[in-house]
């Protein structure tokens, strides 16, 4: 459902593996197997790049990993629990359930990262000086991984949001102002313009003709630009969340239908003739799924007339489910961690409300306009 692959557990943590990992794997090693090594160590034998070029993207992957690590063990030292650490393509990300409730406890755990990989930066200086005119392959691999890793803890102290640096820079006015969602606010913003800044210098190095590194640079900081944008919306929402329960957050407006309806029957009688894009299937009050236009989709067209809604949809064993009483905030990581979209309320088996994320926004925004 997230895209990502679960590999096990490191310090209780379950962590797992993003799809577009995967990519950035494959282009690492390529191009230290075809164009770095061969460049810097030309009467390598073609084996010898690919083994070396696998080994060191496995090492870079570890200390990814071990540069999640040091956040999440920071986070469980100050008692915030670390629900998993996901790697993607530009590094990885530790989901944390809670933010830090002290300043000098969000310092920390940002600074945790980056200082680990320099420590690790560190070690493979080490090796790599140990390693000199003894192995040529053991030495090649340690500089580049202390290369790569000094590059990771200098991109992740980009003081923008939310990235580390950017959580440092908010740390640090929120421990000035006192004032979470303005530092926040301020944090997000300095992310943004120096997104812009390397789109700018990406556009403009691209035009002098390194096409590449233009678009790699410009590429980086769109990335930067969307995650400014979508965490700030997120710590937003998060704070306007706190302290409501699913009951309080949840919309009354959502349809059920019978399970022996046909997928036509749903798309033409309903689909089409409303504003909804997913219907509860209900068995005598109870709810037995959720059918939206994804599980449509999978059904090709001429099997509508013969299939119910009950074998299209996603049955209640699979679908996240909320209690009346949970904590709206965490309802809302479960939703954005594993991309789910609604989640019913239910009670004793029975629906009473749904949670939908745009019905999230729609809450703070109602809420905010009658300033109650
Ligand atoms: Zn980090």
């Amino acid at each position: 459902m997230s895209n990502s692959l679960h590999l096990g557990r490191l310090f209780g943590i379950p962590f797992r593996l993003h799809y577009t990992w995967f990519i950035i794997f494959a282009i690492v090693t390529v191009s230290l197997s075809m164009y770095y090594f061969p460049n810097f160590y030309p009467l390598w034998s073609k084996s010898r790049y690919w083994i070396v070029g696998i080994v060191t993207s496995l090492f870079f992957f570890a200390s990814v990993l071990a540069h999640e690590l040091a956040h999440s063990l920071v986070c469980l030292r100050s008692g915030i629990p670390v629900k998993s650490i996901t790697l993607f393509i530009f590094g990885g990300v530790a989901q944390i359930t809670r933010e830090a409730a002290r300043p000098r406890t969000e310092l920390v755990m940002a600074v945790a990262g980056p200082l680990s990989s320099l420590a690790i930066a560190g070690l493979f200086t080490v090796v790599w000086f140990l390693a000199r005119g003894v192995s040529e392959p053991v030495a090649a691999l340690a500089w580049w991984l202390a290369t790569i890793n000094t590059l990771l803890a200098l991109f992740n102290m980009i003081p923008g949001f939310p990235l580390d640096g950017g959580r440092v820079l908010r740390s640090i006015i929120w421990a000035v102002t006192g004032d979470y969602r303005r530092s926040t606010r301020i944090a997000s913003l300095t992310g943004q313009g120096i997104a812009y800044l390397l789109i700018f210098g990406g556009v403009l190095i691209m035009f002098r003709g390194y096409l590449v590194d233009g678009l790699w640079l410009a590429f980086i900081g769109w990335f930067l630009d969307n995650a400014a944008v979508q965490s700030y919306r997120q710590a937003v929402l998060r704070d306007s969340l706190q302290g409501f329960t699913a009951q309080d957050v949840m919309s009354v407006d959502y349809a059920s239908l019978p399970g022996d309806l046909t997928i036509r029957e749903l798309v033409e009688g309903h689909l089409l003739r409303t504003s909804r894009r997913y219907f509860l299937v209900t068995d005598d009050g109870r709810l037995s799924g959720i059918v939206t236009l994804h599980n449509i989709r999978a059904v090709p067209q001429q099997l509508w007339d013969t299939t119910s809604i009950r074998q299209a949809m996603t049955p209640t064993e699979k679908l996240k489910v909320a209690q009346p009483g949970e904590d709206a905030v965490s309802i809302l990581e479960q939703m954005v961690e594993e991309d789910i979209n609604q989640m019913p309320v239910v009670r004793e088996g029975r629906v009473i409300g749904m949670i939908a994320r745009d019905n999230l926004l729609h809450f703070i925004k109602m809420r905010s306009e009658l300033r109650i």
